[in-house]
C-alpha cells in the first residue's frame, strides 16, 4: 500500500497517545496519599471512580495493543487485509481507524 507510511504515523502517534492516557490514568489510579479517613459515602464514590479510570485504562491499553498489532502487520505486509476474509480495508476506513484488522463488512457482523 502506496500511503502506509502515512498510516504508520498515525500508528504511531495513536500508540503514544493512548500510552499517555494510560500513564496519566494510572497515576491517578495509584495516587493515594490522601488520608483514608473518608466517610463510607466518598469511599465509595472513590471507588466508583475508581472503576471508571480502570475501564478507561484497560480501553486505552486495548487500543494500544491493536497499533501494535497493526504495526506488526505492516512489517509482515499484512496491513490493510482484513484479518478474517481477507478483503482489502478501505482507506476510508483505516483514515478512521488505522489500527483496523478487519474490513467494515466483518466489523459490522462481530458487534
Ligand atoms: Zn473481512
Amino acid at each position: 500500500m502506496e500511503s502506509q507510511d502515512k498510516f504508520k504515523q498515525k500508528l504511531l502517534d495513536l500508540r503514544d497517545e493512548y500510552n499517555k492516557k494510560i500513564g496519566a490514568i494510572d497515576a491517578d489510579v495509584h495516587h493515594k496519599n490522601e488520608p483514608v479517613e473518608k466517610d463510607f459515602a466518598e469511599q465509595a464514590t472513590q471507588r466508583e471512580n475508581d472503576d471508571v479510570l480502570n475501564a478507561l485504562s484497560e480501553e486505552a491499553k486495548q487500543i494500544v495493543r491493536q497499533v501494535n498489532a497493526a504495526l506488526h502487520r505492516m512489517e509482515t505486509g499484512d496491513y490493510g487485509i482484513c484479518t478474517e476474509c481477507g478483503a482489502e480495508i478501505s482507506e476510508g476506513r483505516l483514515e478512521i481507524v488505522p489500527y483496523a484488522a478487519l474490513c467494515i463488512k466483518c466489523a459490522e457482523k462481530s458487534d
